[in-house]
């Protein structure tokens, strides 16, 4: 087991790997296993949660239970002992259901931060794997690549241009380049350029390393303590609904107290009446209203989950449901990113390539007629290819995965196809030094140590590779390039481009062996064309559906790529996405802002786009007000991550850097899943008005039910307790499955929402009225009705059975509000069922058992006391359901945008 050591930068890197106990293969998982149990996992400790003691006490930190706490008292004190027990029982019940949703979204929220966890690609045992970030041990080497986060402190190895952005651990914003070499012990964190640090990120290169520090131990573990993961401030929609609780809350106080004032004025015995008015109260006011939206919002979370889109920032749950634009990656995204060489082209000739996946069975052929690769410069592009190479593709028994990037993949396999291996050309050609690829360069270069020269070996973008050539091979030797020469390379990658493959160029140039770093000027202008790669990459047999439901959802959807033109065209035909003149890199930079803006509208696909301009795209969207959705996976994705409305990363290939910045990631990098997001931000917006529709409606009514009949008959239809129960029984039931309501498949047939429209519009509050009104009519009638022939307590028992039916029937007009529920299916929320059911028990003990016939002072209601209280509620059912067959959309006014 290694020393901690302090000064690891002070060590040259061998003396590192000895001091750790470690070797340039990496650990065994034996030795990884036995260090994880001495060192711990490598994470910083976590502030601790809310206690679930605490969590439950800190229900009953409200306002209105300090008023229904002195409520209690007050019935307590003028000898109302059930009331008081009552009150007391239902501030019980609403706590444990607030204690039990908020439990609800809390793990919800945690299950999210476990998926969002960070990975570290390891060598153990001489082999390439990617784990949690949690299981790295010191000793471990680990591969950093641009975009990644730094998992863990770490000696440098090995270094090919490595960059890092170490601002996160020292203030500093420009990135900061690495090197080998040991340094003095007395250099500071910032200066210790043969290390990097956790949590900080590499913005350009790659690198290996040899994990020095894990967990509280490293450089972050000891200033900090604790990384902030998804961030969970509330949303604009938290905000909102907690700004109209307090409206209510105010507004309904004001009704209870003029209802207190009527029922003095009429004579009502006033403790009676008070604890009424503070009963109605607080079943009027949604108290409940801010946790179900959260609950809502986690259900929703936990749903888009499952369908591989996972939120980082809850935000972005509501935002989604109103996207109107997509810009979406090509590779990997609309594509499947496997990647097939099909083509070569080489000498002027076109050679097809057979076979599938990335197994090295294939043949070469040549108009139709299997060829043996035995050419000289279709095996120099071969060789290229290969050698410009960081992939691997497992052979033996575990044929044939790939690790790392697919079209190095695809090069690979294709010269494994001609008898050329990987391994046995990298001991041919020792690889002296690497420019590692980039989005902006579009291209790859390593030097080559070939004996006599060094060579280097360069692949990339074919018109990028072409302009810094000067030679092409050609007939067994290098031949000047001119123009004619390049006309015709050129035509040959708009026809291989056509047919929706990427084209790469391959190219070589001999260096002296004096060379030993290699620079871009070495190269630039000085490489000879050796051939050109045809790669295949099929677009996602689920894109082209996921593409047509988004355009039926009145969603743009646009495709950026740093693809080649005719590439992403014959793409985005394939897989229906509108068609329209290609936009390149090179026109976008000549545009300003503004005409960048007036240009986006009329064009669907961007080609040969840097990163950086994806920033001026999506600006250019968003000045037309256009909710924009974005996708990306490198680390210079960010900036346009950030400035969309909707940031979505990868979650496969993605860097760190771009999952960082990104509201949403995609588990499975797949085009499709960004729509089914969208369908569930809709679904879940849907479900919330739901909610909102039944709470105010049911509050409402009852309110209006019990202020009609104080003030008219000088009565009370219901008492205190009576209240307090239909409260807890239907309010609190009924949500939570409302909330939980099935997707209805119809979320992506109406236009976006405008971001303008809240979750409250007119329509909606008409509805509220419409029928709190019927509610109300119906209730007073009934105690009017009631009162003349039956006892005080028969006449109530009957309406309290009554107002408990109609909202049990208002669960089931609450699901939609133009859908009819013989459409939606009268049995397709279980829960909702499920909830009733219960609430119906309920409801039958309270009438029933004797006991609860004390404390609620209810009598056994007779057959046609029940068929009064069933058929009330029903007609509400009935009014709503004739409603939305014949006017579906009366109440929809201003319910995607405003005043429509
Ligand atoms: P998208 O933005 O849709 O994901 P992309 O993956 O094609 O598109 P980049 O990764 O930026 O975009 O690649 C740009 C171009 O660089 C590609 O079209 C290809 O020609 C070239 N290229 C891609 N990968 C490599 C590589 N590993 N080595 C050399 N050149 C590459």
């Amino acid at each position: 087991m290694p020393v901690m050591a302090e000064n690891w930068h002070a060590l040259s890197s061998t003396d590192t790997l000895t001091r750790l106990e470690s070797r340039a293969s990496g650990l065994t998982e034996a030795e990884a296993k036995e260090r994880l149990s001495k060192f711990g996992a490598n994470t910083l400790e976590e502030k601790a949660g809310k206690s679930p003691v605490l969590r439950f006490l800190s229900q009953f930190a409200s306002p209105l239970v300090y008023v229904l706490l002195a409520a209690a008292a007050v019935s307590a004190f003028t000898g109302h002992p059930v009331d008081t027990l009552t009150i007391l029982g239902v501030l019980l019940a609403n706590a444990v259901i607030g204690y039990i949703q908020e439990s609800k979204a809390e793990k919800a929220m945690a299950a999210l931060r476990e998926m969002a966890a960070p990975r570290a690609k390891v060598r153990r045992a001489g082999k390439l794997r990617d784990i949690t970030a949690a299981d790295l041990v010191p000793g471990d080497v680990i591969i950093i690549e641009e975009g990644d986060r730094v998992p863990a402190d770490a000696r440098l190895l090995e270094l090919a241009g490595l960059r890092v952005n170490e601002s996160s651990l020292t203030g500093e914003s420009e990135p900061v380049e690495k090197a080998l070499g040991a340094l003095r012990a007395e250099v500071t964190v910032g200066d210790r350029t043969n290390m990097v640090f956790q949590s900080t990120a590499a913005t350009q290169g790659k690198a290996v390393a040899v994990v020095a520090a894990t967990g509280m131990n490293t450089e972050l573990g000891r200033i900090a303590g604790s990384l902030s993961g998804i961030t969970e401030e509330k949303t604009p929609l938290q905000k909102g609904i907690a700004r109209l609780s307090n409206y209510l809350v105010i507004i309904l106080l004001a009704v209870c107290g003029l209802i207190l004032g009527v029922g003095l004025i009429r004579g009502l015995e006033p403790v009676e009446m008070f604890l009424l008015a503070v009963a109605a109260a607080v079943s009027a006011i949604p108290e409940g209203l801010p946790a179900v939206v959260t609950v809502v919002l986690a259900i929703g979370m936990r749903m888009m989950a499952q369908r591989n889109a996972i939120i980082r920032k809850l935000v972005a749950v509501e935002t989604l449901g109103s996207a109107t634009v997509i810009c979406s990656d090509k590779t990997g995204t609309l594509t499947l990113n496997q990647m097939t060489t099909r083509q070569l082209y080489a000498d002027g000739r076109s050679v097809d390539i057979t076979g599938e996946g990335y197994r090295p069975d294939g043949e070469f052929q040549e108009d139709g007629k299997v060829i043996a690769a035995d050419d000289e410069t279709l095996r120099l592009a071969l060789r290229i290819g290969a050698l410009c190479n960081n992939a691997t593709v497992t052979t033996g028994q575990e044929c044939c995965s790939l690790f790392g990037d697919p079209t190095e993949g695809a090069l690979l396999v294709a010269a494994a196809k001609a008898g050329l291996f990987k391994e046995d050309l990298d001991k041919q050609y020792r690889r002296l030094d690497e420019i590692p690829f980039s989005s902006e360069r579009q291209y790859m270069a390593t030097l080559n140590d070939a004996g006599k020269v060094h060579i280097t070996h360069a692949k990339g973008a074919a018109e990028k590779l072409l302009g810094m050539c000067s030679h092409i091979y050609n007939g067994g030797r290098p031949a000047a390039l001119d123009e004619a020469a390049r006309h015709g390379v050129r035509r040959q990658i708009e026809t291989m481009a056509g047919q929706a493959m990427r084209v790469l160029a391959l190219a070589y140039a001999e260096l002296p062996t004096t060379v030993t770093r290699l620079e871009e000027e070495h190269i630039s202008g000085k490489l000879v064309l050796a051939g050109l790669a045809g790669i295949a990459d099929p677009p996602r047999p689920e894109a082209r559906e996921a593409v047509a439901a988004a355009l039926g959802a009145g969603i743009r959807v646009v495709m950026i790529t740093g693809d080649h033109a005719a590439t992403a065209q014959a793409i985005a035909r394939e897989v229906g996405i509108g068609g329209g003149r290609a936009m390149t890199g090179a026109d976008v930079a000549a545009l300003s802002d503004a005409e960048l803006a007036a240009a986006v509208k009329g064009v669907s696909v961007f080609a040969r786009i840097e990163p950086l301009q994806k920033l001026r795209i999506v600006r250019a969207w968003k000045s037309h007000g256009e909710v924009v959705a974005v996708t990306g996976d490198g680390v210079n994705d960010a900036p346009a991550l950030k400035a969309a409305d909707i940031g979505v990363a990868m979650g496969k290939s993605g860097t760190d850097v771009a999952r960082e910045a990104a509201d949403m990631v995609l588990a499975d990098d797949n085009f499709a899943s960004v729509v089914a997001a969208v369908e569930e931000g809709r679904g879940i917006f849907n479900r919330l008005r739901a909610v909102i529709y039944f709470l105010l409606a049911s509050n409402i009514g009852e309110l209006m039910a019990l202020a009609a009949a104080i003030a008219i008959l000088g009565d009370a239809p219901l008492l205190a307790a009576q209240i307090l129960w239909i409260n807890v029984v239907t309010d609190a039931t009924i949500t939570v499955p409302l909330a939980m309501e099935p997707r209805r498949g119809d979320e992506l047939k109406s236009p976006p929402r405008s971001p303008e429209v809240s979750i409250i519009y007119p329509g909606l509050m008409w509805r509220v009225g419409y029928t709190a009104l019927i509610m109300a009519a119906v209730v007073f009638g009934i105690f009017y009705w009631a009162e003349q022939r039956f006892t005080v307590e028969e006449a109530r028992t009957l309406v309290f059975c009554t107002v408990v039916s109609f909202e049990l029937w208002k669960g089931f007009i609450a699901r939609s509000d133009e859908l009819p529920a013989i459409k939606i299916g009268f049995f397709s929320n279980r829960w909702l069922l499920l909830a009733i059911g219960i609430a119906v028990l309920l409801q039958l003990a309270a009438v029933y058992l004797p006991f609860l016939q004390a404390a609620f002072r209810t009598v056994p209601p007779t057959p046609q006391m029940w068929a009064i209280a069933v058929g009330a509620g029903f007609s509400i059912f009935a009014v709503e359901e004739l409603r939305k067959i014949f006017f579906p959309r009366l109440f929809s006014r201003g319910k995607w945008r405003r005043g429509e």
